[in-house]
C-alpha cells in the first residue's frame, strides 16, 4: 500500500526513547510548584517518535481527509461552500487572534466593536430586533431559543408544553425541544412537500409554544404558505422559530423577520464561511423579536459612546450558554465575509446558489426521481427509490461509489420522507465545469452493474467500516495490548 494511504496509527509507530528533540540537561534547581502527590507514577504511554515521522504522519493524514479546499463537497444542508483565504488571512491577523478572553474590555474594543456590529448586522438580515452570538451550533442556537421561549411563557404566566415540528425537519429540531422541556408533536408533509396546512390546524391549540419551520425546508423549497403559517402560530398566541440553516437561499431576497418568524438561528459555519466540516467549530447565533430581548443570554455585547462593553444587567436572561463570547473565531470570519460581500454581494450569493442547484437539479431529473422538484431553492433531493427498486442500488452504493470519482457523497437518507435520499446542494462558488462533472459521473453511476455498486468505493484505503459497530462500541482509548 502506498504510504500515505497508510492506516497506521501514531501509537503503533512509536519506539521508546525517540524525541522530536533533546533538551541539555537542566542546570538550575527545579522549583516544582506541585506537591509530589499530585504527580503521576509514571509518564502517561504517549506515543515515542522522532519528529520527520510524527511530520508525515500528519501531512499524510491531511492529504486524505475529503475537505472543500481539495474536493466538491455537494453535502445537502450543510453548505458546503469555499472559505476564500483572504479571510483566513486576515483573522490570522496577530491583533485579532493573539487576544485573551480574560482580558479587559478597554484591551479588545476592536474585537467588541466587530462583535457589536456583528449583532446588528445579523439582526438586519433577519428582519429582526436582536442577536445573541454566544451559541456554538445551530443546535445550540435551537435550544438556545426555546429556552428563551419557555422564559418568555413563564413570565407571561401561560403554560405552554408543545413545540410543533414538521416531518422534514432536522434531527436537532426535536431533540433541542425534548431537551428544552417540551413534548415534540410531528406535523406531517402535503403532497407538495410543503406543511400540511390541515394537519397544523389540528395539532394547534394553546398548548402550542413554538412551531418550528425550515425555510426553505430541507427539501429545497420554500414553502409559500408561509404568511398564513405565521399568522395561524400567532393568532393562537404560539411563537415562530426559523432553523436558518437554509439562509444561503434567501440572503437579500426575503426576510425570516418579515414573513412572520420571532426567532431564529444562523449557522456562521454554513452561510458565513466558517470552515467546517469534522465536527467543529461552529457558530450559531440567534436573532429575536423585540418581546423576546429581555430573556436572550447575558452578555451581550453592547456600546455605551465611543465605547463597547459587555452588558451583564439584564435580570430577565436566561443566562450564559456559552463560556465567553461565544466561537469568535468563526463569527470574525462570518464578518468578514458579511464586510466582503456587502448586501448586493450577499443577495448574488443567494442567487447564484439558487441557480446552481437548478442547473443540477434539470441534468439529474430525467435519470433520478425528484419526487417534489420541478424547481428547487439551493439544494434538492433526489431518490434512488427506483433504483432500489428494480436494480438493488441504493443511495448508499451510490455515495459510496461517487468517491471514486473524487466527490464527497451528498447527504443521503435525509430528510427522512423521502426514501433513498440523495440532498443535492452545491453552493454557489462551484464552476459550471464542476457541476458538469459531478452530474456526468451520477448519470454514469447509476447504468454501472450493482455488484460492483455494492463494493464501491473502490479506489480508497478503506471501503465500507461498519459504521453501526463503530458508533455503539467506539474505541476511544488505545492501550498496549489492544488489537486494532
Ligand atoms: C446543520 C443543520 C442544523 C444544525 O446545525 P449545527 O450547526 O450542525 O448544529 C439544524 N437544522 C438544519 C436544517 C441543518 O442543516
Amino acid at each position: 500500500m502506498d504510504k500515505n494511504q497508510s492506516t497506521e496509527l501514531l501509537f503503533e509507530l512509536s519506539h521508546p526513547g525517540r524525541r522530536t528533540h533533546h533538551l541539555p540537561e537542566c542546570d538550575v534547581p527545579i522549583d516544582n510548584p506541585l506537591p509530589t502527590s499530585a504527580l503521576a507514577d509514571t509518564p502517561p504511554p504517549l506515543p515515542e517518535v522522532g519528529e520527520i515521522d510524527l511530520v508525515r504522519h500528519f501531512v499524510n493524514l491531511s492529504t486524505r481527509n475529503m475537505s472543500i479546499d481539495t474536493n466538491f463537497y455537494p453535502l445537502g444542508s450543510c453548505t458546503m461552500k469555499y472559505n476564500p483565504k483572504r479571510h483566513e488571512r486576515l483573522a490570522a491577523h496577530p491583533g485579532l487572534a493573539d487576544l485573551h478572553p480574560l482580558q479587559s474590555e478597554d484591551s479588545c474594543q476592536g474585537m467588541l466593536a466587530i462583535l457589536w456590529e456583528m449583532q446588528n448586522i445579523l439582526a438586519e438580515i433577519a428582519g429582526l430586533d436582536a442577536v445573541s452570538l454566544q451559541p456554538a451550533a445551530g443546535a445550540q442556537g435551537e435550544l438556545t431559543a426555546l429556552l428563551i421561549a419557555a422564559a418568555y411563557f413563564r413570565d407571561k404566566g401561560e403554560n405552554r408544553s408543545r413545540v410543533l415540528i414538521p416531518d422534514s425537519a432536522h434531527g436537532t429540531n426535536p431533540a433541542s425541544a425534548a431537551l428544552a422541556g417540551f413534548d415534540a408533536v410531528s406535523v406531517k408533509s402535503n403532497s407538495r412537500g410543503l406543511v400540511d396546512l390541515d394537519d397544523l390546524r389540528t395539532k394547534l391549540d394553546e398548548r402550542a409554544a413554538v412551531f418550528m419551520i425550515t425555510n426553505p425546508n430541507t427539501l429545497g423549497l420554500f414553502d409559500d404558505q408561509i404568511a398564513i403559517i405565521t399568522e395561524l402560530l400567532h393568532q393562537k398566541g404560539a411563537l415562530v422559530y426559523l432553523d436558518g440553516a437554509n439562509m444561503n437561499a434567501i440572503l437579500g431576497i426575503t426576510r425570516p423577520g418579515d414573513f412572520g418568524a420571532d426567532m431564529m438561528h444562523y449557522n456562521i459555519h454554513k452561510t458565513f464561511t466558517g470552515p467546517h466540516g469534522a465536527g467543529g467549530p461552529g457558530a450559531g447565533p440567534i436573532a429575536v423579536r423585540k418581546q423576546l430581548v429581555p430573556f436572550l443570554p447575558t452578555p451581550l455585547v453592547a456600546r455605551s459612546g465611543e465605547r463597547f462593553f459587555l452588558d451583564y444587567d439584564r435580570p430577565k436572561s436566561i443566562g450564559r450558554v456559552r463560556s465567553f463570547f461565544g466561537n469568535v473565531g468563526i463569527l470574525l470570519r462570518g464578518w468578514l465575509y458579511i464586510r466582503t460581500l456587502g448586501p448586493q454581494g450577499l443577495r448574488q450569493v443567494s442567487e447564484n446558489a439558487v441557480l446552481n442547484a437548478n442547473y443540477l437539479l434539470s441534468r439529474l431529473k430525467g435519470t433520478y426521481d425528484v419526487p417534489h422538484g420541478e424547481r428547487c431553492m439551493h439544494e434538492f433531493v433526489a431518490s434512488a427509490r427506483a433504483l432500489k427498486r428494480e436494480r438493488k442500488i441504493s443511495a448508499m452504493d451510490i455515495g459510496k461509489r461517487l468517491l471514486d470519482f473524487g466527490f464527497h457523497a451528498p447527504t443521503v437518507y435525509f430528510p427522512l420522507v423521502v426514501p433513498e435520499a440523495l440532498m443535492i446542494e452545491p453552493t454557489e462558488t462551484e464552476s459550471k465545469e464542476t457541476l458538469d462533472a459531478f452530474a456526468d459521473a451520477l448519470l454514469r453511476i447509476c447504468k454501472e452493474d450493482a455488484d460492483f455498486l455494492h463494493e464501491a468505493p473502490h479506489e480508497l484505503a478503506l471501503s465500507r467500516p461498519d459504521e453501526v459497530k463503530a458508533a455503539k462500541e467506539p474505541v476511544l482509548r488505545w492501550q498496549a495490548d489492544s488489537e486494532l
